[in-house]
């Protein structure tokens, strides 16, 4: 059966010889590839004649037939040097492209760009159908040296692209440590300062509410005094889980010293940071600790708290300090106790 051989541009009756040849187990010398390019552009009409009849008579492509029709083509013929001239062009500039690529991707293209130089000179230059074929010959093989350098290229990108994302993984688990107190698992200190900064830098655009709690628990020293820093330790753990169940999702509860803890409340006016706070002494206040390795009642810890309302102008600074005048106005009016900024100038001025 004939093959088929659509009008295709050049490149593609290179292409199509190589096929050709591969598909009629013929031996692909630079005269074979000359015959069946020339066959697959249908330049030579006694050529394609010849070959097509070999194909219907089901006759072999042996060397005398090739030989013979090898004479047919009376190289170089001009049109057929004119078309390999423009066939090379393109695949000169496509080889130029993938080297590019490669080289833009690895930075090493050393063994394809060896084989790939000596063909862009050639192709670019008048070349004869014969040397052609052994021009074919180096792309194809330096063709499959890239494919498995490719795929070689494939599966590193594939391997870092894994470690990249275990990396990132750890960074945001590493991260996530460096921002997280170690003894109640509630955000710490930087944790804090970060929210604190991004949270004034928010409203100080858009005017919305912001407050600020900081809590002390009363009289710990004497609790630690009392029954051992063991005891302590989970009276802090008891006070960080009191404020991370009785906050909303917006509001983050910190660790900010030792048993100082604070909560940055936005979208929040100062009345109802103050129930908020009210609302987390209740709950600390009703616990009773029981120490853990002996089951001895602790009895209960009572915890102060200060609250400041964000105003323009306000830093993180100025913000904190007003909270902290006024938790020390609550441990001076008695302990256990709410004081909003506000109240706490003017217990200050009375
Ligand atoms: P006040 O009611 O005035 O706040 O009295 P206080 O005893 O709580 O205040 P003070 O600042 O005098 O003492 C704080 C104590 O908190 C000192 C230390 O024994 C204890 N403390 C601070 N950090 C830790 C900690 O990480 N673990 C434990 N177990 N105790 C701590
Ligand atoms: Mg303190
Ligand atoms: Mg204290």
């Amino acid at each position: 059966m004939q093959p088929e051989i659509n009008g295709s541009p050049v490149v593609e009756y290179g292409a199509q010889a190589m096929r050709l040849m591969s598909e009629n187990q013929i031996e692909p010398t630079p005269n074979a590839y000359s015959v069946w390019y020339s066959y697959a552009s249908s330049q030579n009409k006694e050529l394609l004649d010849q070959i097509n009849q070999r194909f219907t008579d089901e006759k072999p492509f042996d060397s005398p037939f090739m030989y013979e029709m090898a004479s047919l083509l009376a190289l170089p013929q001009s049109d057929l040097a004119n078309s390999t001239l423009e066939a090379g062009e393109q695949l000169s500039d496509k080889m130029d492209n993938i080297l590019e690529l490669m080289s833009s991707v690895t930075g090493d293209t050393s063994q394809f760009g060896k084989s790939m130089e000596g063909v862009s000179a050639a192709l670019t230059s008048e070349i004869s159908a014969a040397d052609l074929g052994q021009v074919v010959d180096t792309i194809v093989a330096a063709t499959k040296q890239m494919e498995a350098r490719s795929r070689q290229l494939e599966d590193k990108l594939i391997e870092s692209k894994s470690e990249v994302e275990e990396l990132r993984t750890n960074l945001v688990a590493a991260r996530s440590e460096a921002m997280t107190d170690q003894l109640t698992g509630i955000p710490n200190r930087k944790a804090f300062d970060e929210v604190l900064l991004s949270e004034i830098a928010t409203v100080s655009q858009n005017s919305s509410p912001l407050c600020l709690v900081m809590g002390d628990i009363d009289h710990f020293k004497k609790f630690n005094d009392t029954f051992g820093h063991q005891a302590g330790d989970q009276v802090l753990r008891l006070v960080g889980r009191c404020l991370s169940s009785n906050i909303k999702g917006q509001d983050t509860p910190a660790r900010y010293g030792g048993e100082e803890f604070v909560m940055v409340l936005p979208n929040t006016i100062l009345e109802d940071a103050v129930t908020v706070a009210n609302h987390i002494r209740k709950v600390i206040q009703s616990r009773e600790l029981i120490k853990k390795s002996t089951g001895q009642n602790l009895g209960k810890v009572t915890m102060s708290l200060g609250v400041s309302q964000f105003q323009l102008g306000d830093t993180p600074q100025s913000l904190i300090e007003r909270a902290d005048t006024a938790l020390y106005a609550a441990k001076d009016q008695g302990r256990n106790r709410v004081i909003a900024s506000g109240e706490a100038e003017q217990a200050a001025a009375g």
